[in-house]
């Protein structure tokens, strides 16, 4: 049976709200809310661990996080870490043990229009012959440019190829211990945890992902996501 551990612990300074980013309110739920419950719907996922922001530590319960959900669900908070990669360590730790086989699935509270149908897929990718892991992303359609600190640009990357990389990831349990197992400065450099199975050499896959499931960084998001999810719901 696989985990799931949703990282919910960031600030999320870039929305501008008075409080960590997965406890605003989006549509009447908090925003991590809305990945919990999509979850909660997939019948291969047997626990699910949320890393929760250090301002909201807690002592006994899910109950007792402010996110108001009943005590029945079975999902264990654990306080998050300094940088995302941590949260996922500390969350895998909460967890308890498993077999290096079994998968893990991340997935960033950010993105609240997480569908069970994309969750199957990514599993699915995962359970592929030697893959480490499958990742949610998207094909680059906008021209990508790297310029210098001056504006300057300096290349026009060929788009073909490129991917824009979201959450879910699911993980063989054994790789993503093994990516996680570096020092503090490498954790904090990850801006998702693939990048760490890349660089201990496993094989990462893409599972195309539709752009809805995007991730709430601007008030502009916020907006979207609301829209979005009014289109779901209605
Ligand atoms: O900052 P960014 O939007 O890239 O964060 C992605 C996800 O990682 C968010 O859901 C955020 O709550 C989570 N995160 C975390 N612990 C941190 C930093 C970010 O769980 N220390």
């Amino acid at each position: 049976m696989a985990v799931a551990l949703i990282v919910a612990a960031g600030l999320g300074e870039r929305l501008g709200a008075s409080r960590p980013k997965a406890l605003v309110e989006l549509a009447g739920r908090p925003l991590w809310e809305w990945s919990l419950c999509t979850l909660r719907e997939v019948a291969a996922i047997g626990r699910i661990a949320i890393a929760t922001p250090p301002a909201y530590e807690y002592e006994g319960g899910v109950d007792e996080v402010s996110i108001g959900l009943p005590s029945s669900l079975d999902a264990i908070a654990v306080k998050g870490g300094a940088t995302r990669s941590e949260s996922v360590r500390l969350a895998l730790a909460a967890v308890g043990e498993g077999q290096d086989s079994d998968l893990v699935l991340v997935h960033d509270a950010a993105r609240p229009l997480l569908t069970v149908k994309l969750i199957e897929a990514t599993l699915t990718a995962a359970e592929g012959k030697g893959v480490d892991a499958a990742i949610a992303a998207t094909p680059v359609t906008d021209t990508i440019k790297q310029a210098d600190g001056e504006s300057v640009v300096r290349q026009t990357l060929d788009r073909a190829g490129l991917w824009a990389v979201q959450t879910p990831q699911v993980f063989r349990r054994g790789a993503l211990e093994r990516a996680l197992d570096v020092p503090r400065e490498v954790l904090a450099q990850a801006t998702d945890d693939a990048s760490l199975v890349e660089r201990a050499g496993g094989r990462v896959v893409v599972v195309p992902a539709p752009k809805e499931n995007l991730k709430v960084t601007t008030a502009l998001d916020l907006e979207l996501a609301e829209l979005l999810l009014a289109r779901r719901e209605g």
